[in-house]
């Protein structure tokens, strides 16, 4: 990421696609500004928030004119690498794992799966989507030649830590954790954890619980 962004803080930069989205959407139907109350109704996140977080952008929104859709769109794409492709590599192309190869990242944001690697024999040598299926044997090779910096991990969470292991040793820079494994990386490697089970049954246990409360940020 460029340093003029080093100063954003993390919540603010989690919230940097979801803005990009939308505001993508907006500049496509031709609107030229938006106000933070537009936003922060279509983003579900409070106008306080996002004028926090604009302002970090430097994009410092007029009273009665609200924010300039061509600012921001250049500043997110900017900021989010959106004119440079990255390379992505799935790991486990199981049910979940093979959902993720079907699936178009390119739609939203510029990923792309370039590759696959599974340890199952018949998975070798077929494509999914686009995506070919390579043998566990060539993953670090692969990965440092080619020089794809993140990594999809779909495998079953016994075996997550030592394919994590051989992933930072390839040199990716960032890992999108699926198992419900919590993985040990040195400090200059991010993972973030997507445990979809714990998710699920966090939303419910809140839907039980806490019915109509308002939502924390
Ligand atoms: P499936 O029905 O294809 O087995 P699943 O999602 O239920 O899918 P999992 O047991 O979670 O199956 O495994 C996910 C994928 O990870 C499988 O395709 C499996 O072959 C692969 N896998 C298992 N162990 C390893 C390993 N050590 N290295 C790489 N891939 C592995």
């Amino acid at each position: 990421m460029i340093n003029d962004t080093m100063k954003i803080p993390q919540a603010t930069a989690k919230r940097l696609p979801l803005y990009y989205r939308f505001i993508q959407n907006l500049h496509a139907s031709g609107k030229q500004r938006v106000s933070s109350a537009e936003l922060s109704e279509a983003v579900k996140v409070d106008s306080a928030t996002i004028r926090r977080d604009f302002s970090y952008f430097g994009a410092l929104g007029k009273k009665g004119y609200g924010y300039n859709v061509n600012y921001l769109l250049t500043f997110f794409r900017k900021t989010l690498d959106q004119d440079e492709l990255t390379k992505v590599a799935l790991i486990g192309v199981g049910n979940l794992g093979t959902a993720f190869l079907n699936y178009n990242f390119l739609k939203n944001n510029n990923t792309k799966i370039q590759c696959a690697f599974d340890i199952a024999p018949e998975k070798k040598g077929k494509l999914i989507g686009d995506v070919p299926i390579l043998p566990m044997d060539d993953m670090e090779e692969y990965i440092s030649n080619e020089n794809i910096p993140v990594a999809i991990l779909t495998v079953p969470a016994p075996v997550a830590q030592m394919i994590t292991d051989r992933l930072v040793k390839a040199n990716v820079k960032g890992i999108l954790n699926f198992t419900p494994a919590r993985l040990n990386v040195p400090p200059s490697i991010r993972v973030h954890h997507i445990d979809l089970a714990v998710e699920l049954q966090s939303l419910v246990y809140f839907l039980k619980h806490y019915p109509t409360q308002e939502l924390e940020e």
